[in-house]
């Protein structure tokens, strides 16, 4: 059975304090066996938010990181970087990302190769935009992105990867899918990764649902079942919320076995 994974995207927020405060929360209200939390803090939060999270489960993650491990290359932070600074995943081609920072399909595959590399796991965002989905291209602009950011993958490397399908006319707006249509794309995804790496690498891969998860609507998500946990924006900066998903997440289980 794949371990729900439950993670909290604090995207560009929160100076050090209020980091290490939060986490100090989550670690309190979220430290369980039953699903996998983990929470991306900025870069400059990474060390405090690492110390208040000590002696939990809860795992820390960048949100986002350079292909290259070292050399002249300004401003970047490595995966060697990121396990240096204590995180266990690492979030790769977010849409924010794709579209405000010009990531593509390649730069998403040479990044999710480097942080492999190193020992990181990343978490790579998938997602069409409110366009593609009202043009019934969903399934195609996921397959395509699949693709490009898989091309030349063993089955080996595949397994150790967690995607997020993030439609992207949901993150941020209030607006989330259907747990209908998130659960048609998990499906859709993991059969592709079925037909391309075989039959136990899309069993095994844990796929998650981002855009817009919040106390409410989090439980019939995650009763999906090719739903395996929830990427969370801005309900990730209120612990409470935060904890009702984990909560959440922890229920849905319960009740799948
Ligand atoms: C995200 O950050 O990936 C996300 C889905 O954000 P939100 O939950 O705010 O839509």
């Amino acid at each position: 059975m794949r371990k729900p994974l439950i993670a909290g995207n604090w995207k560009l927020n929160l100076l050090q304090a209020d980091a290490e405060a939060l986490a100090r929360q989550v670690k309190a209200a979220c430290d369980t066996d039953a699903v996998e939390v983990i929470v991306c803090p900025t870069y400059t939060a990474l060390a405090a938010v690492r110390q208040a999270l000590e002696g939990s489960r809860i795992g820390l993650v960048a949100q986002d990181l350079y292909w290259e491990a070292s050399g002249a290359f300004t401003g970047e932070v490595s995966a060697p970087m990121l396990v240096d600074a204590g995180c266990r995943y690492v979030i790769v081609g977010h849409s924010e990302r794709r579209q405000h920072f010009g990531e593509t399909d390649e730069t998403v595959q040479r990044k999710a190769k480097a942080a492999l590399a190193a020992g990181l796991t990343p978490i790579l965002c998938v997602g069409e935009v409110l366009a593609q989905r009202d043009a019934n291209q969903t399934v195609g602009v996921v397959g395509a992105q699949l693709e490009g950011a898989f091309g030349g993958w063993t089955g080996a490397d595949a397994q150790r990867v967690v995607i997020a399908y993030e439609p992207v006319w949901a993150i941020g707006t209030g607006r989330n899918a259907t747990p209908e249509q998130a659960q048609e794309v998990h499906a859709f995804i993991r059969q592709w990764l079925a037909k391309r790496f075989g039959a136990p690498v899309g069993e095994a891969v844990r796929i998650q649902y981002g855009g817009s998860v919040n106390a409410g609507n989090a439980a019939s998500l995650l009763q999906q079942p090719d739903v395996d946990g929830a990427l969370v924006g801005g309900a990730s900066l209120k612990a409470d919320a935060f904890a009702t998903i984990v909560k959440a997440a922890v229920d849905a289980k319960a009740a799948m076995r």
